[in-house]
């Protein structure tokens, strides 16, 4: 029912989704960060008891750790196998999460202000038009609630760091998993937050140390950053 997904990407997603939970596959950033975003989630939004909706969820790394907090998560994809394997996956960890293969604008009109924290990570980039998700983010939760965006910023620094270091470099993730003029300025994604009548209070820069092999969350949103906004 939507038009703002690329079909190309999911079939991306849909190609790797067998090695969601292989901590040391294509998806290994992706539970190496996992701690830190929740972290910083619950400590902005506090998870315990919320309603939340992990839009992009994908095979359910951020959405299943939600859970462990004791959020009660619905997680959304348009990728088939990511959330085939996100539904396998709680069989063996034993947490319940609620997956549904729904476009998050068709969600926006079944469900408005239905959610206390809405989360969006790492799938902005990966959409034609992400306006049209923030917008209808903010129209999923509640007034008074909290949405985190995580993207990555467009320069020439996360030109370097993201493409030519992490796909070419690093190999941290296979190359073409991103496409460089998809990037996001904090700047544009602010303007999206401000046109949904979401406020941005607070944008943490989130940085990995190729020597140490580690992520930690900082003042340096050149490259990974998340937004944390409410909903006014
Ligand atoms: N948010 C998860 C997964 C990130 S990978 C995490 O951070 O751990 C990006 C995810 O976005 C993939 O699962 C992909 O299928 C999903 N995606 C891409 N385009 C989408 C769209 N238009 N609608 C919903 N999900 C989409």
């Amino acid at each position: 029912m939507t038009t703002n997904v690329d079909p190309l990407e999911l079939e991306k997603f849909n190609q790797l989704a067998h090695r969601w939970w292989d901590p040391t596959s294509e998806f290994k950033p992706l539970h190496e960060i996992n701690p830190l975003r929740l972290e910083h989630i619950d400590r902005l939004a506090g998870l315990q008891g919320k309603n939340v909706l992990d839009v992009g969820c994908g095979g359910g790394i951020l959405a299943e750790s939600m859970a462990a907090r004791g959020a009660l998560v619905t997680g959304i994809d348009l990728a088939e196998k990511p959330l085939g394997v996100a539904r396998l996956h709680l069989l063996e960890s034993g947490r319940q999460v609620d997956y549904r293969m729904v476009s998050v604008e068709q969600l926006a009109l079944e469900a408005p202000h239905s959610f206390d924290v809405v989360t969006c990570m790492e799938m902005l980039e990966h959409v034609p038009d992400p306006g049209s998700t923030v917008g209808a983010c903010a129209a999923l939760v509640r007034p008074g609630g909290h949405v985190f965006f995580a993207t990555l910023n467009r320069n020439i620094k996360s030109y370097a760091f993201a493409i030519i270091g992490a796909e070419y470099l690093l190999k941290l993730l296979p190359r073409g998993t991103h496409d460089y003029s998809k990037f996001i300025k904090p700047s544009e994604l602010a303007t999206m937050c401000r046109a949904a009548a979401l406020n941005v209070e607070d944008i943490t820069g989130m940085t990995y140390n190729p020597f140490t092999k580690t992520y930690a969350l900082g003042g340096d949103t050149d490259v990974n950053y998340i937004v944390h906004a409410a909903k006014t």
